[in-house]
């Protein structure tokens, strides 16, 4: 059982909307899934459709212990997806454990019985994923998420600030893993929230890659108005627009992490549904349009046309599925981003603006001039596992790799958060106006 927690201290940089198209996504793909809300704001919850009235189970009785893990879930709407939802009481939660014995740990302790439990009882783990959405903050609750998963996955807006405040994060990872979760590890850092006809994002994307080598996905998630509409209808971007380029982002992105399930013991078992990997792979081939020649470069103030915003390579991750299909999953609706649905036949839908008549992005068109020059910068560096089962994943870092020693956890480990790197540590990307990233501040900035 796969367990990732999405981190970043920081809020509005994507971090629910991947748990919950991400969790969607690997759902739809024959993989069980739970989502775990650790945010009191529980926009992860309210995107998914629940509201929990006081009283109703959530991540906050399961954090004071009055609710086993098994009985907070919910199902969904998507097949295979359920949730642990949160409610405006886990605001209090951390106040009210300040002085709790082993407080960085009642969510791992829950876990654990919980998949423990099933494991004697049905001799399988009760789910193939379990994925953490962290509020906007390093505390107690980030803590929990951090120590109770097997990786992280770091969301970067791909925008001036992106890369501010990455130290404290590193920071805490290291410090987590030194002292309460050492086998903890990166899946990938994953930029968000990125238009490529931006020169500034296209200058933060290469910055993020250049600083974080080999640990960045392959493939950003565009900014896309559907993502931002779909939470609204209390539904994923595979009910709400199938065929948008925001639901394309997320089953490339579920597919780089399913590429490394060889690593996870539970997971290596269990073969993935042919049918599922053939209709991913179909989806995603009928969702792509193929590049078109570039025009002359345009004049300075020229609104920026369909033709020339190209659309990013896909990564070339390969799934293997088993030979035959599980009959549990073929009993399954077929996935709404069927490519035989009537939004694909119509063509794809790459650039709709929330009027439907221009591009999709929120960018102001005085923003446009910036736009002058052609993306260069898309060069990927796959951080997924090799596309053989066989094969072991490349560590992301091999210097930096961590052999674990999982002795007992410091039993009153004390995160102490202040920075030794102070704020001169925190930095600006775009390497053309601040300079290198690594004369400003941080030692080591690995992650993996
Ligand atoms: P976080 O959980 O890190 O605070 P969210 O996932 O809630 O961030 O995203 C913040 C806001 O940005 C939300 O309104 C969300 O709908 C929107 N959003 C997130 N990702 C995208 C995207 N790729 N394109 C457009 N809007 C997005
Ligand atoms: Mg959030």
């Amino acid at each position: 059982m796969r367990r990732i927690a999405i981190i970043n201290q920081k809020g509005g940089v994507g971090k629910t909307t991947t748990a919950a198209n991400l969790g969607s996504a690997l759902a739809r793909l024959g993989r069980r899934v739970v989502l775990v809300d650790l945010d009191a704001q529980a926009n992860l919850s309210l995107h998914l459709g629940t509201d929990l009235a006081s009283g109703e189970p959530s991540t906050y009785d399961l954090l004071l212990g009055r609710k086993p893990f098994a009985d907070c879930l919910r199902e969904t709407t998507t097949a295979g997806l359920r949730l642990l939802p949160a409610h405006i009481d886990l605001s209090g939660a951390e106040i009210e454990l300040a002085s709790a014995f082993g407080r960085e740990i009642i969510l791992r302790e829950a876990l654990d019985n919980w998949e423990s439990a099933a494991k004697e009882a049905d001799g399988e783990a009760p789910a193939d994923y379990v994925i953490l959405d962290c509020p906007p903050s390093l505390g107690l609750l980030s803590i929990n998420g951090l120590a109770a998963a097997h990786e992280v996955i770091v969301t970067l807006q791909t925008e001036f600030f992106a890369l501010q405040g990455i130290s404290k994060l590193v920071e805490i990872v290291q410090l987590m893993r030194r002292r309460i979760n050492p086998a903890l590890n990166v899946a990938g850092i994953l930029p968000t929230l990125y238009d490529s006809r931006l020169r500034l994002a296209r200058e933060v994307l290469a910055e993020i890659r250049r600083y974080f080598p080999g640990q960045v996905f392959s493939h950003p998630i565009r900014t896309n108005v559907k993502l931002a509409e779909a939470p609204s209808h209390g539904v994923s971007i595979f009910e709400y627009a199938p065929n948008s380029p925001g639901a394309r982002d997320y089953l490339i992105l579920a597919r780089e992490i399913m590429a490394a399930e060889n690593q996870d013991p539970d997971l290596a078992q269990r073969e993935l549904p042919v049918p599922a990997v053939e209709q991913l792979e179909a989806t995603l081939a009928a969702m792509a349009r193929p590049a078109k020649p570039r025009k002359p470069k345009p004049a300075a103030h020229a609104p920026i046309t369909e033709e020339e915003v190209e659309e990013p390579e896909l990564p070339t991750v390969e799934l293997t599925p088993s030979p035959a299909p599980e009959p549990q999953v073929e009993a399954e609706a077929p996935p709404q981003w069927s490519p035989t649905s009537p939004e694909q036949s119509t063509g794809h839908q790459e650039l709709e603006s929330p009027d439907g008549s221009g591009l999709d992005s929120d960018v102001h068109p005085n923003l446009t001039a910036t736009c002058d020059e052609p993306e260069t910068t898309l060069e990927t560096h796959a951080v997924a596992a090799p596309a053989s089962h066989e094969e072991p994943k490349a560590p992301m870092d091999p210097q930096a790799e961590v052999h674990a020693h999982p002795g007992p956890a410091d039993p009153e480990p004390n995160y102490n958060f202040a920075s030794t790197s102070g704020s001169e540590r925190e930095h600006m990307p775009t390497r053309s106006r601040l300079g290198p990233l690594a004369d400003k501040g941080l030692s080591d900035p690995t992650l993996g």
